[in-house]
């Protein structure tokens, strides 16, 4: 798997820049972090957990494209962060026997980026860009034409002398991932031949990830121990796999090591993660909402102003699970607590505790 130099790796540049200065950073801390995604990281469908319906029309997909010898059509995978899709497109990779070079749309800001790109892809490779939603409408205008028919229009000379040159490209198969698939142009999306939304996982299919990653880094847990994490992690493996190197933490500490459903309770409690997988941000966005605007419905950015949180991320990483939950409501006038919601913190629905305020 070829990688090109993403945002995330130049953030690694500067932590490693970081690093030499700062003699309390182990540099295999680092590197073993490093190591622990892609250890942990399944590279074919049988290690891929969950996201069945998906996976069958995928295999299909595949199995038709090798039979015709083509390379696979272009593909957007879309979905809260951390549920799989990078991983997913690194298993279609393996399961088709080509290449696969990951970027993000951030990276790719200059025209000569995206160039760059194309023009180092070979025949029948994939080219992953993560947060596709962020590509600039310049990149985008030279994707067009590279996704439709395999080729790019540059142009050469200036003013007067400037000519525009064909070139041609390698068949190659573009897989974008995007939280806000709301947030592509038209014409992009149009451009996807396949598009598929990735649901959040089940406790079940959770446990199971757990499982896998306990086998690896040789981490001893019961299967009671691996529901309790299980439950707790939002639908999400990332925060499946996150949980699990902190509650092994504890149960080594604590404990003889090994994890069972006592002490994953124990050490997620710690964490203040509750027993629905909310953490502080996302419990002090709830009691805001409750609290200071009656419920709402109140504006996302007065929210994010309010808990000093970026908008981005609550957007993206606390709202999904909360409504997918049942936790918060989306409305057109902004965010709504639901009657779930409040019960859920403790306190008495809105209509109950606003017919006690009249007595
Ligand atoms: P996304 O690209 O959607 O943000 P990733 O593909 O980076 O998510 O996945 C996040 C982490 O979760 C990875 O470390 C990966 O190992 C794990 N993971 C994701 N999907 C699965 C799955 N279906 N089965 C097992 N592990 C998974």
């Amino acid at each position: 798997m070829s990688i090109i130099a993403d945002d995330s790796d130049f953030k690694n540049q500067k932590s490693e820049g970081t690093r030499e200065k700062n003699p309390v950073i182990r540099p295999e801390a680092i590197d073993l972090d490093k190591n622990f995604e892609n250890c942990i990281r399944p590279k074919s469908f049988d290690t891929y957990i969950g996201q069945s319906a998906l996976k069958d029309t995928l295999k299909i997909t595949i199995q038709a494209a090798k039979k015709r010898e083509l390379p696979l059509d272009h593909l957007l995978f879309y979905g809260p962060p951390g549920l799989g899709k990078t991983t997913l497109a690194g298993v279609i990779a393996q399961e088709m026997g080509v290449d696969i070079k990951i970027t993000s749309a951030p990276a790719l800001e200059r025209p000569r980026d995206i160039i760059g790109i194309l023009m180092s892809l070979q025949g029948g490779e994939i080219l992953f860009i993560d947060e596709i939603h962020r590509l600039n409408k310049v990149a985008e205008e030279i994707l067009y034409p590279a996704m439709e028919d395999f080729y790019l229009d540059m142009t050469t000379g200036k003013s007067q002398t400037v000519k525009t040159l064909r070139v041609p490209l390698p068949k190659f198969t573009l897989i974008g991932a995007t939280t806000k698939a709301g947030e592509l142009s038209g014409p992009l999306r149009d451009r996807f031949g396949i598009i598929h939304r990735l649901e959040f996982y089940t406790d079940s299919e959770l446990a199971q990830v757990i499982t896998r990653t306990a086998g690896i880094l040789n981490i001893e847990i019961d299967e009671k121990g691996a529901y309790a994490i299980a439950r707790r992690s939002r639908g999400t493996p990332r925060i499946a796999n996150r949980l699990i190197k902190r509650v092994s933490d504890y149960a080594l500490v604590k404990y003889s090591g090994k994890i069972t459903e006592s002490i994953a309770n124990e050490s997620l409690d710690i964490l203040k993660i509750d027993e629905f997988g909310l953490d502080t941000t996302d419990r002090n966005l709830l009691n805001l909402i409750i609290e200071k605007y009656d419920g709402g419905p109140v504006g996302i950015e007065t929210i994010a102003a309010a808990l000093g949180e970026d908008v981005r991320t609550l957007e993206d990483v606390c709202e999904p699970f909360l409504l997918q939950a049942g936790l918060l409501q989306r409305t057109p006038r902004g965010r709504k607590v639901s009657p779930a919601g409040y019960r859920h913190l403790g306190y008495k629905t809105k209509e109950i505790s606003s017919q006690q305020s009249l007595f």
